[in-house]
């Protein structure tokens, strides 16, 4: 069953649980299932009109999105926060990499390690 047919049923069991609701006015349970039913149709048709169709693409755009994000905050970290360099002996060090750095540069020759601090 594709998002489109189960839209579509749930728009039927909406239609029976709105006829229900007429028939006893009195029993909230209906006004309940029909909030349930326009809330999971809304949530639903907003998947479906982004191509999302099954609970495994939506697993996949999902699992894609934290890998993206866990991306960018390596990047984040790497370019824009600055690291101070560290000294061995006459020479200094990209706190990244562990490769030797020019002193004051503003990034590492290396692997653009943001640096900073000196
Ligand atoms: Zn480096």
């Amino acid at each position: 069953m594709n998002l489109t047919d189960i839209i579509d049923q749930l728009g039927s069991l909406k239609r029976s649980s709105e006829a229900f609701a007429d028939a006893d006015p009195e029993d909230e349970l209906w006004a309940a299932d029909i909030d349930a039913l326009n809330g999971s149709t809304e949530i639903l048709t907003v998947l479906r009109d982004a191509k999302i169709g099954t609970a495994d693409d939506l697993k996949d755009v999902l699992e894609d999105y934290r890998q993206q994000a866990d991306q960018l905050r390596e990047l984040q970290r790497k370019f824009t926060k600055a690291a101070k360099p560290t000294r061995k002996g006459d020479i200094w060090v990209c706190p990244e990499c562990g490769h030797r750095i020019t002193p004051n540069h503003g990034f590492c020759h290396w692997c653009g390690k943001k640096l900073g601090g000196w």
